[in-house]
Parts: structure tokens; C-alpha cells; sequence
């Protein structure tokens, strides 16, 4: 059955010029684009997006490397998305990320890792719903 997922992609993919890149690939996957917006975000509203990973030692460089430069944010759709779009972005750090994948292809580092997706049923619809309101994902 359909099932929607929350993904980003991130200020290091946007700066470098990777987005449509990126998109074509989540296209060519089988991905319906629900809404997608491009826009920048305060450390503040990265702090309340990653609150999970708060007590992490990397949770203050992560947080201002998110609301370094613009991002897109974005719902996708397919069956079995939220497994599938973390397949397609391969592992959280590049250097273990398979061949095809996003994050092979355009990751930098463990840090600057190109894009984001909800891990779960439960993040994916607390993320969503923390960058959209509920008209625009009918
Ligand atoms: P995301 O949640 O962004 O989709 P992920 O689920 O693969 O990534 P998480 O463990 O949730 O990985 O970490 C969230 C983000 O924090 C990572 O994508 C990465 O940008 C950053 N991060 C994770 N581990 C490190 C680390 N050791 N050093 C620096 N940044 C890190
Ligand atoms: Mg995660």
C-alpha cells in the first residue's frame, strides 16, 4: 500500500548544485513528489527537527550545518517508501555507502551526507508534519 515518507535534501547537495540530480534519481525510483519546498531554516527549527539526537556529541555542527544554506523539503509516495528511500540513500556515512546510492554518489562526509530520510512510521509522520501543515500534503 502507498505510504508517504519525509525527506531533505541537504544544504551540502543544494550549494554543490545536485538537487535535480537527486530528484531524477528519486523519480527514476519510483517516488511521487506529494509537495517539496526549497527554503532556508534557523538553527532553532534544526535543534526541534533532530531533537532525538540532542545528547549526541555532534548534535550542535549538525544543527549548524543544516541551517547553513537553503534546503528542500520534501514528502515522497510509494509503496514500501520509507524502507525504500533509505535503500536508495545508502548508508549514513559515504565511504560505507553501496555503489547507485545518493550518498555514494553525492556525500561528502558523515556529516555533509546529501540527504535525509524518516526512518519509521512514527519519525516520518512527526516529520511531516513538523515542516507542513495538513492542506498541503491532500
Ligand atoms: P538522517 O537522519 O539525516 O536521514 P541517518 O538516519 O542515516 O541520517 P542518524 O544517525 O539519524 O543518521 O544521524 C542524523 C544525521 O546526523 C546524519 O545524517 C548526519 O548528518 C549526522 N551525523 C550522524 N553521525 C554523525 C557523526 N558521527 N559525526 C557527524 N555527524 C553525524
Ligand atoms: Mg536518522
Amino acid at each position: 500500500m502507498a505510504q508517504r515518507t519525509f525527506s531533505i535534501i541537504k544544504p551540502d547537495a543544494v550549494r554543490d548544485g545536485h538537487a535535480a540530480a537527486i530528484l531524477a534519481d528519486i523519480e527514476k525510483a519510483g517516488f511521487k513528489i506529494v509537495t517539496i519546498r526549497k527554503q532556508s531554516i534557523s538553527n532553532a527549527q534544526a535543534q526541534g527537527f533532530y531533537y532525538v539526537h540532542k545528547e549526541r556529541p555532534f548534535f550542535g555542527e549538525l544543527c549548524s550545518f543544516m541551517s547553513s544554506g537553503p534546503i528542500f523539503l520534501m514528502v515522497l509516495e510509494k509503496d514500501n517508501a520509507i524502507a525504500d528511500l533509505r535503500k536508495l540513500m545508502g548508508a549514513t556515512n559515504p565511504a560505507n555507502a553501496e555503489e547507485g546510492t545518493i550518498r555514494k554518489k553525492y556525500a561528502k562526509s558523515i556529516g555533509e551526507n546529501a540527504i535525509h530520510g524518516s526512518d519509521a512510521e512514527d519519525t516520518a509522520k512527526f516529520e511531516l508534519g513538523y515542516w507542513f501543515a495538513g492542506y498541503e500534503l491532500i
